[in-house]
């Protein structure tokens, strides 16, 4: 399991899950203070890790520049 791979499978939940929706900066400082994060489905992981299920931490997915998750033009 490597990053890139987490990530790959982050966004292939994406595209069979909805109601999902980034986390705010804020929500994200809150989770780095407490030295954890979230991934999409709700799992605590650590900040650069990924959950049970394999998938990225938001942390990771936001700062990939290929996330579709939160495009910024
Ligand atoms: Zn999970």
């Amino acid at each position: 399991m490597t990053p890139n791979q987490a990530l790959r499978n982050a966004h292939d939940w994406f595209e069979v899950n909805s109601g999902w929706a980034p986390p705010d900066q804020e929500t994200l400082d809150e989770w780095a203070a407490d030295g954890m994060c979230r991934a999409p489905d709700e799992c605590q992981v650590a900040p650069d890790g990924w959950c049970g299920h394999g998938l990225a931490s938001w942390a990771l997915i936001l700062r990939d520049p290929d996330d579709n998750g939160r495009s910024r033009s």
